[in-house]
């Protein structure tokens, strides 16, 4: 059986006649972990109970009680709680936690009879956008391992990518499963914000973070939204459902462009790529307009302000005497200092000092209101644009997957590789991000570059639809 083929129905399909069976499936993923995992340092742990979550679920089927996602495998990002799992969020101040109970997606999920591989690595709490920021190493891109693999959710996509799993889950604050599914040939979608319940996910910058799927396909990202998207009482930011990807989809087949915004890539071959992805559309039946939406370039000013207030608050809980490593002090504010100290790595102290700064007293208008203010002026005037449009087309990403270590001296740099993803965060509406050609890199070598689609609040079935389209 040819396994690297397999998408989530086809699956569903061989396992409920019985011509495949859920261990041999896993084993399938399990060779390719064994194989490459030591090189491409994706899983930081595979979890022990795999034997039995294959039992269960293979019994289930063979009751003919199976749901969609009954013995698919899961790779699964370390900030997502799983009980009695070692929720690191690949921070060493988690090095030892054991998350004790799961988070909503996870309760959906094992409902279903899913099955998780393991957690896989991601920047430290969520914070980057290479894999590089990880306190567990950094993770390669199974494409080519000289690159990164993209962040934060780096062990998601490469997961997938590298056959160690058919689906997986991530996080999304500013671009961290758009950017990475799109370095690695891949499928991501950030939902709407309040879509999916961000109950057990370990908080970035809770106005903006959602729980996401990375897939091969649009179709399996479309099927693994349906069973994890609702209205949680845990969550009071969640909606409801509405059965939002069923019936029919009615597109009026425009679609809006921000070309200038878009013309400050640097990369020419991107730039073509992206303008070759719009003929295509167009050739597909689109009607492609350039609007102005140069509103965008403050977005990202506004996320590294947003993102760091949010964040500095969220992580005040690590503070060594509630969650987490605890290293012994003189007294109760050294043991803070201590552990703090040595538990945060660089990036997310940096973050954390940015954002304490931003929300001290006497600065706060001057800078998080400020950018709150700037922030419903963003969302007023992509809410008028939309008014005539399907979607807003933009690349996911500036360039391809760039070289380990090349930017990791230069957070700017790295900040600027966000450019695109961070406005469906900041405004809360769904963004996707499809497969969309490939560019040369080094000889004989080509990277993959994706095409993201931003569609109106809580229209996730345009996106969709749109994205199919475009790969038909
Ligand atoms: N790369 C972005 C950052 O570093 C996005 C992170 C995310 O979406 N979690 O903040």
């Amino acid at each position: 059986m040819n396994y690297q083929e397999l998408d989530i129905k086809k699956t569903r399909e061989l396992l409920d006649k019985g011509e495949l069976k859920v261990r041999e499936l896993v084993d399938f993923y399990l060779k390719n972990i064994e194989e490459k995992n030591e090189e491409l340092n994706v899983y930081l742990s595979l979890f022990d109970d795999l034997d039995e979550q294959v039992r269960a679920a293979q019994e289930k089927i063979d009751r003919g009680e199976s749901n969609i996602l009954t013995g698919i495998p899961f790779a699964i990002k370390p900030n997502i709680a799983i009980k009695g799992k070692n929720a690191t969020a690949a921070s060493k101040i988690l090095e030892n936690y054991i998350a004790p109970y799961d988070a909503t997606v996870i309760r959906k999920l094992k409902e279903q009879g899913v099955i998780f591989m393991g957690y896989v690595n991601a920047d430290e709490f969520a914070c980057g956008g290479s894999g590089e920021n990880s306190a567990f190493g950094s993770t390669k891109n199974p494409l080519d391992p000289e690159r990164v693999p993209g962040g934060s959710s780096s062990g998601s996509a490469a997961a997938v990518a590298a056959h160690m799993a058919m689906a997986a889950l991530g996080t999304d604050t500013g671009g961290s499963v758009r950017q990475p599914s799109s370095f690695c040939g891949l499928v991501g979608v950030k939902p709407t914000y309040g879509r999916v319940s961000r109950k057990g996910a370990a908080a970035m910058g809770s106005s903006l973070d959602q729980i996401c799927p990375i897939t091969k396909t649009v179709e399996d990202n479309k099927i693994i939204l349906d069973v994890i998207a609702g209205k949680d009482i845990y969550d009071m930011t969640s909606i409801e459902k509405d059965n939002f990807l069923s019936g029919e989809v009615q597109l009026k087949k425009k679609l809006a462009v921000p070309m200038s915004f878009i013309s400050t890539i640097k990369n020419e071959k991107a730039l073509e790529n992206f303008k070759k992805n719009l003929k295509k559309l167009e050739e597909n039946g689109y009607q492609i307009e350039e609007v102005d939406l140069d509103i965008l370039k403050y977005t990202l000013p506004v996320y590294y302000i947003i993102m760091p207030s949010e964040l500095s608050t969220n992580l005040a809980r690590y503070d060594g005497l509630r969650y987490g490593n605890q290293v012994e002090g003189e007294n109760m504010v050294d043991t803070y200092f201590k552990t703090r100290g040595s538990g945060f790595g660089e990036e997310v102290k940096r973050r954390i000092i940015l954002g304490t700064y931003a929300l001290s007293a006497g600065y706060e208008d001057q800078y998080y209101n400020r950018a709150g203010a700037l922030r419903e002026k963003i969302r007023a005037e992509f809410k008028k644009v939309m008014e005539n449009y399907d979607a807003v087309l933009m690349p996911t990403t500036p360039d391809v997957a760039f070289k380990l270590g090349e930017n990791s001296e230069d957070p700017i740099e790295m900040y600027l590789a966000d450019i695109f993803t961070v406005s469906s965060n900041i405004i809360g509406n769904p963004a996707l991000s499809v497969p969309a050609g490939t560019i040369e890199t080094e000889k004989g070598k080509e990277m993959p570059l994706g095409l993201q689609i931003l569609a109106n609040f809580k229209e996730e079935a345009k996106m969709y639809k749109i994205a199919e389209d475009f790969q038909s």
